[in-house]
């Protein structure tokens, strides 16, 4: 019989992992992937900071959904069949071993994405996988007779029986042109992934310091967000921004990032433990000046906050701006700490208001939030419900998950079901292409 022929448009995360698996379940069929531009997974290379966070140590399906502020329910049902154990298994079954860091982040040992773009390549051409660069597809048509003709970038013109667009996430409306001009409907894409500019000067001032848990909240838009803060020179990063960041992309657009960001100090205290503890300290050690002496720090022992003296929570530079906004002069002792005082500097700690005034992507991670719509894919074959024969992978749908290694799970899972799925399917054949091949 006659080779079947799949075309990947996209060679990134996405469109290899779906090649790879097609090939290799489907060797007698012709698979090709095309590649824009004039290098293959460009983004794995640059991903992570030159180290590639391939996905994250959450192997429970459930767990992992729950990390996509688009995509939770779609994806519920594919990482049941091909979850963050599943990628570890494939590199690893390639020679490629991960480890996991402190944060839940899986990075390969070797600490480079060259690691992971060498695995892909060699997996690739070992499936026989027929690999181009610089040429993009350009226009799709429909054929009567099912199937598609592809118009390339340079020039040349192919038809395959399915297709499979793989070409990342949709920051210009353009890039989701092909799926439109099939008939599906785009998400507006906005970004995701990105950290906050305040320009309040005490902030600053702090550049570099880190609290390992905040709750950082946006009044009026639910909003709310516990984890690690970091000042930068800008505003704000960390964890915690990126992932309120994911969850509020659209909102924070629509109110084109500029809002007020409330932060409590210390979530896990509320205001009455706090006043008391300053009232602890009015008798302990009354002539210490305040800003010298943060409060201490706190721990959750059997579901109580309690508080276990010898180390700040709080950044000593961090607390002296606090108590400086709250109003209270350097020279001032906890006894002479006045209840209108301590009620500003308990409110300061816990509702520290910034003024959010603009964003900047996040160098190590950005996705785009948007693209095709959910609801017009069919998830247990990534196929197009609109289009019979068209398929979708990646950063191109509408799912993007939080930073740490989620987003590259969404594009190895959607590319293995979308590959698993084309090749289960032998349509019409093809002669094959090009003609020198
Ligand atoms: C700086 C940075 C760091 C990141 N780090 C991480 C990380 O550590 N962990 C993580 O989980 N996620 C990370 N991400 C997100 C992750 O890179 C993306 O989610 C992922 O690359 C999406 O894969 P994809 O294959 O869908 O799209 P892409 O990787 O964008 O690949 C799409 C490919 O399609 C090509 N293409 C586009 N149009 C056409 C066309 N018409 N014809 C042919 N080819 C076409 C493009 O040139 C591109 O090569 C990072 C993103 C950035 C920007």
């Amino acid at each position: 019989m006659s080779p079947h022929r799949i075309v990947i448009a996209g060679g990134g995360a996405a469109g290899f992992f779906a090649a790879i698996t097609c090939a290799e379940a489907a060797p007698d069929a012709e698979i090709i992937l095309l590649e824009k531009s004039a290098q293959f997974l460009s983004k794995v290379k640059i991903s992570g900071g030159g180290r590639c966070n391939v996905t994250h140590a959450c192997f429970d399906a459930r767990e992992l959904a729950v990390r996509y502020p688009r995509g939770e329910r779609a994806l519920l049902a594919p990482f049941i069949r091909f979850q963050a154990s599943d990628t570890v298994a494939w590199f690893e079954s390639r020679g490629v071993k991960l480890k996991t860091e402190g944060d839940g982040r899986m990075f390969p040992v070797s600490d480079s994405s060259q690691t992971i773009i060498d695995c892909l390549l060699r997996a690739a051409r070992a499936a026989n996988v027929k690999l181009f660069l610089n040429r993009g597809v350009e226009r799709v048509a429909k054929r009567a007779n099912g199937g598609f003709e592809l118009a390339l970038s340079d020039g040349e013109k192919i038809s395959c029986d399915r297709l499979l667009l793989a070409t990342g996430g949709c920051r210009a409306a353009v890039a989701g042109q092909l799926a439109v001009s099939l008939g599906h409907k785009l998400e507006p894409p906005v970004p995701s992934l990105f950290t906050f500019h305040i320009a309040t000067p005490w902030l600053r001032g702090l550049a570099g310091a880190s609290v390992e848990s905040v709750e950082v909240s946006v009044p009026g838009a639910r909003l709310r967000e516990r984890g690690a803060l970091l000042a930068t020179h800008w505003g704000l990063s960390g964890p915690v921004i990126l992932r309120l960041s994911a969850w509020g992309a659209r909102e924070l657009h629509d109110l084109d990032y500029k809002f007020p960001l409330y932060i409590n100090w210390l979530p896990h205290l509320n205001a009455e433990k706090i006043a008391a503890e300053f009232q602890s300290r009015r008798g302990s050690q009354p002539a210490k000046w305040i800003v010298n002496t943060p409060l201490a720090l706190w721990s959750k022992t059997k579901g109580h906050a309690q508080y276990s003296t010898g180390r700040a929570p709080l950044p000593s530079r961090l607390w002296e701006q606090l108590v400086l906004a709250a109003g209270i002069s350097r020279d001032t002792r906890w006894a002479a700490l006045s209840r209108a005082a301590q009620h500003k500097l308990v409110q300061q700690l816990i509702r520290t208001e910034f003024p959010v005034t603009g964003k900047s992507l996040n160098k190590d991670e950005f996705v785009t939030c948007g693209g095709v719509r959910l609801g017009e894919v069919d998830f247990k074959t990534m196929e197009s419900r609109i289009c019979p024969g068209l398929h979708f992978a990646g950063e191109l749908l509408d799912i993007d998950g939080v930073t740490g290694g989620f987003n590259f799970q969404a594009a190895w899972t959607t590319g293995w079901i979308a590959g698993r799925a084309m090749a289960a399917r032998k349509d019409i054949h093809i002669s094959t292409w090009p003609r020198n091949h």
